[in-house]
């Protein structure tokens, strides 16, 4: 077996055996160490092992060295210096640059094929074309998507939207067709569809907004998957292949999950079309007034219940406040509480964000209840700390049909006895509409940084 198609084999099976091992928190670090160092190796097979039909390497040295030069400083430098809470934007904006080169790859390619046309090029066309595509739409998709979650780019829509969407997307289509079933390299029609993608990926994602981003994120990430293993296919790159097809599996079935975890019609995400008009809801507001808890009052309350339920969310991320979050976990434990916590699965800014952070601070895997379990608790608990979670805990998703985040599934505190919201004054959450929990009867507002707050409450239940 030639050494270079040794090398694609060991990569291939690094990226499926570290994909495992990134099904759980214990074993993540070790699966991305070792699919990385599957990917290092299938780069440098590749620059130093590779040889055309007429024995020539790539050469080229300078421009590859220089260019991982660069990507290599840049990304090392970007990953290290974001905060946790920003990582969704830094996925967003390395997912746009993985389809980005999808796309360049399948200009270059086509430039090719215009100079040098052969025979029946249909297969050959389709997958440039399919490249160019969906590498396109990801990356224009992926640029608004960062841009939203950092709060550059706001929500836009315009009546008709959807239509437009499906015309564009439908021109791009048929045009790709007609080039690949006459086999013409036709460089109009070529651009026309870059454009057309283009227009497709930011009129895809600017509507969507409110609590939908997660869904928009992972399926942009698994057309970057799917845009890469085009370039696979047409390199005839087992490596690039298998983690494109990889990315592009992993990212769809996360899309479903996700889809399916907030109650979203996969067609729905497909037309852009849901989410935004964050406004319209959130003018409805809660009646009645809330009440507050004081820090001693909170203490004595959790002290002495036998069962309590943690619900982080982002403002605990915020406020990176999981370790005194264990602190206190601890502190309550070793005075005979039960102390659980319930993690939704878009709580925090990105999936699995709250397993992660708490990971982090170390708490224990067993202790982390996923939302169905949590709900079938929620009444046999004595308290719900909230803390710094908001649309995941928001009733409206079930009783307010005109709310943006109406049927999402949520976690259901209001069945438990009593209910602490720690958040720092009553400003929406992600989805800006208003929370009628905080309104409840069984619901206290604790105000404050969740970090200051959770190190004072862990000072007062020492003293009680
Ligand atoms: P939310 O964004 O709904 O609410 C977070 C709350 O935390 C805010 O209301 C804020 O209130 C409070 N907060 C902020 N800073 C602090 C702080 N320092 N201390 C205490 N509280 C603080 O968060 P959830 O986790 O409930 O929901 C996540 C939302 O994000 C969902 O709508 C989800 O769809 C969306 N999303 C999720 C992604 C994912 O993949 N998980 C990706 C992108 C979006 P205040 O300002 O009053 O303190």
């Amino acid at each position: 077996m030639p050494i270079l198609t040794l090398i694609y084999l060991l990569a291939s099976v690094s990226f499926i055996a570290g994909l495992k091992m990134l099904s759980h928190p214990a074993t993540a670090r070790r699966g991305n160490l070792i699919a990385a160092a599957g990917m290092f190796l299938a780069i440098v097979g590749t620059i130093f092992g590779y040889h055309d039909e007429a024995g020539r390497s790539l050469g080229n040295y300078g421009w590859i060295f220089g260019g991982i030069l660069i990507g290599a400083v840049i990304g090392a430098v970007s990953a290290k210096k974001v905060k946790m809470t920003s990582m969704p934007e830094m996925v967003s904006l390395f997912n746009g640059m993985g389809g980005a080169c999808a796309a360049l790859i399948s200009i270059v390619e086509f430039n090719h094929l215009a100079k040098a046309p052969h025979g029946d090029l249909g297969a050959e066309l389709l997958i440039i074309l399919a490249g160019l595509l969906i590498g396109t739409v990801s990356f224009t998709g992926s640029m608004v998507a960062w841009g939203k979650l950092n709060g550059r780019v706001k929500d836009f829509a315009f009546p008709g939207q959807h239509y437009i969407n499906m015309i564009v997307l439908l021109a791009a289509v048929v045009m790709g067709g007609w080039m690949v079933t006459h086999s013409l390299v036709s460089s109009p029609l070529f651009y026309t569809i870059l454009v057309l993608s283009v227009v497709y990926g930011l009129f895809f994602v600017l509507p969507i907004g409110g609590a939908d981003m997660p869904v928009v994120i992972s399926i942009l990430n698994s057309f970057t998957g799917v845009a890469a293993a085009c370039g696979g296919f047409l390199y005839d790159n087992k490596a690039m292949l298998t983690g494109g097809i990889l990315v592009g599996a992993a990212g769809t079935l996360l899309t479903i999950l996700m889809c399916k975890a907030m109650n979203r019609s996969l067609l729905n995400v497909l037309i852009g079309s849901f989410g935004g008009n964050k406004t319209g809801a959130a003018g409805t507001s809660a009646q009645g007034a809330y009440k507050e808890i004081t820090l001693s009052d909170a203490a004595v309350v959790l002290a002495y219940a036998n069962k309590v339920m943690i619900v982080p969310g982002y403002g605990l991320a915020v406020a990176q406040a999981q370790h005194v979050c264990h602190e206190l976990e601890k502190l309550l434990t070793s005075r005979g509480v039960d102390v659980k916590y319930a993690i939704h699965p878009v709580a925090g800014r990105m999936p699995g964000h709250m397993n992660v952070l708490l990971a982090e601070a170390d708490v224990a895997y067993e202790n982390l209840l996923e939302m169905e379990q949590a709900n079938e608790e929620f009444p046999t608990v004595d308290v719900v700390m909230v803390l710094g979670a908001n649309d995941v805990v928001n009733p409206a998703a079930k009783n307010d049909k005109s709310s943006p985040i109406y049927g999402m599934p949520i976690l259901d505190v209001e069945l438990a006895r009593n209910c602490i919201v720690n958040k720092r004054s009553m400003k929406p959450g992600y989805a800006g509409i208003e929370n009628e929990l905080f309104f409840s009867p069984r619901t206290s507002m604790l105000f404050g940084d969740a970090k200051k707050v959770l190190q004072d409450l862990v000072a007062e239940i020492k003293n009680t």
